[in-house]
Order: C-alpha cells, then sequence, then structure tokens
C-alpha cells in the first residue's frame, strides 16, 4: 500500500465512523460504518470493488476505515450480494475471504453470521438498508453476531427475519435478547416506488402495510420500518432495536446513495467482529 495514501485518509475518518450505543455497551464487539467523505481517496472513501471502481483505491480506503473501526482489515469477510434472504455462516478459516480484491467470497447472499472471532463481517450499501445484530450471549454461549443488507427485494424476501431464525438454529440465539442496529438506509422521504414493489410487500406482508405510503401521486417504501417490524415479528423487543434514523439519499452526500448519485456511485460498508 501507499501509505502516503493512507496518512492522508486518516485524518478525515478519525471520528467519522457510526457506532451504535446499543451495540457499543456490549463487551467484546467492535463495530462501525463507514461513509462518504468527499476528497477522501479517489472515490469519497468508497469501499466497493465492482466495476466500474478503482479496487486498489477500495482497498486503501477498507484498511483505513478499518483501522478507525478498530479491526483488522485483513481479516475482512464478504459475500456476492445478490438481494435475497440466505443466510451465510462465517467461521474463522472464512477471514480475508473478499477482504483484497479478487480474493473470492464467502458465498452468494445478504445476510452474514457468526459465533468465531476472527473474521470480520463486512456488507456493502448505497441506500440498501445495514441490520447489525449482536446476541451477547450468556453463561452457557458465548456472543454470536450479523451483518444484513437489505434492499426492497431482500426485505419483501425477509431476510432480517431468516437471519434471526439461523442465529436461533445455529448459535440457540433467543430473540428476545438479541440487539439490533438499523443503519442509514433510503427514507422513505426519497423512496418512490412502483407498484410492482408495492405488490410485493404487501403479498409478503400482509401485516405491513404501514411501511408503504402515498406521497403525493406516488407510493413511497419504508424500508427501515419494514425492517423494524419484521425484527420485531420474530421476537425481537422494540427497545433493543437502535435506528439510526439518516436518510442516505437526502444527508447532504454524507453516505453513498444509488438512487440520488446514480448507479457507478461508491458503496459503504457495515462492519463488525467479535474481538480476539
Ligand atoms: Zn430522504
Amino acid at each position: 500500500m501507499r501509505l502516503s495514501s493512507l496518512e492522508a485518509a486518516l485524518p478525515l475518518v478519525e471520528t467519522r465512523a457510526l457506532r451504535s450505543a446499543l451495540l457499543s455497551s456490549v463487551p467484546g464487539i467492535a463495530h462501525g460504518l463507514t461513509r462518504r467523505i468527499p476528497g477522501m481517496g479517489r472515490a469519497d472513501g468508497n469501499v466497493g470493488y465492482g466495476p466500474p471502481r478503482d479496487k486498489e483505491d477500495a482497498w486503501e480506503m477498507r484498511q483505513a476505515w478499518a483501522s478507525v473501526v478498530g479491526v483488522d482489515p485483513a481479516r475482512l469477510a464478504t459475500a456476492g450480494q445478490v438481494h435475497g434472504n440466505a443466510v451465510l455462516r462465517v467461521r474463522s478459516d472464512d477471514a480475508g475471504v473478499g477482504a483484497r480484491p479478487d480474493s473470492g467470497r464467502v458465498g452468494l447472499g445478504d445476510a452474514l453470521i457468526s459465533n468465531e472471532a476472527g473474521p470480520v463481517l463486512f456488507s456493502l450499501h448505497a441506500d440498501c438498508l445495514p441490520l447489525l445484530l449482536v446476541d451477547p450471549g450468556d453463561h452457557r454461549r458465548g456472543p454470536a453476531i450479523a451483518a444484513v443488507h437489505a434492499g426492497w427485494r431482500g426485505t419483501v424476501a425477509d431476510v432480517a427475519g431468516e437471519t434471526v431464525r439461523a442465529m436461533q438454529s445455529a448459535f440457540g440465539s433467543r430473540p428476545e435478547e438479541l440487539l439490533a442496529y438499523i443503519g442509514p438506509a433510503i427514507g422513505a422521504c426519497c423512496y418512490e416506488v412502483g407498484s410492482d414493489v408495492a405488490e410485493a410487500w404487501q403479498a409478503a406482508a400482509p401485516w405491513g402495510t404501514q411501511a408503504l405510503s402515498r406521497d403525493g401521486g406516488g407510493l413511497a417504501f419504508d424500508l427501515v420500518r419494514a425492517n423494524a417490524t419484521q425484527l420485531e415479528r420474530v421476537g425481537l423487543l422494540p427497545h433493543r432495536i437502535e435506528q439510526a434514523g439518516v436518510c442516505t439519499s437526502c444527508s447532504g452526500g454524507a453516505w453513498f446513495s444509488h438512487r440520488s448519485q446514480g448507479p457507478t456511485t461508491g458503496r459503504f460498508a457495515a462492519i463488525i467482529t467479535l474481538e480476539v
């Protein structure tokens, strides 16, 4: 790595990783979200590798952000995100899979879960909702974590609920003990959707009409409300679900937004790990 570039980037990100107060209350877990910072690196702090993005720059940005969050960038574990509801269990051997450019992927799926120290779960976002989950564990079982990517398709497929169920069966997690953080995502203020999206949601979640609203002539979909409700329906307690309350699309460019900046914009990351 060109140290000059990393050194130049560090002051910009020093205090800028977003953290959840709720998740920060659990010892032994490091987490944080990267964001968009104009002038950081060659693409405003982008950490995504997909074309047309500059992979070497994105790897440098991953390293810069990792040092801020307090995790080892060489141990990042990422999946190929496909807007589905598959949940991938990440093992200690997976640490580093997908960290550097062209270093593979854990699998195809939008939810990563783990109860092993070592791998740093890393999901990529540009409007799609980032969800981090923590099972603090108890005297019988250790802690467990999850990182989830939920756009409208994943939400319709209940990727949040599937992740909680997977943590129950894999780790013995109890939903009422889980802590959740819903990070910045496109808000209903900016997320006008077509009737295809509205109908898919209504068919999948007949109870979820509150996540749809009429805004002028169009329909708006509230990803945050939809996912928070899905978490409650699978047993999470409302006071254990923290919401960032930030819209990626109208927050003044502090986040990458597919809707407001176009498909070639960068990606920010949600990061979580069990500390070694
Ligand atoms: Zn907005």
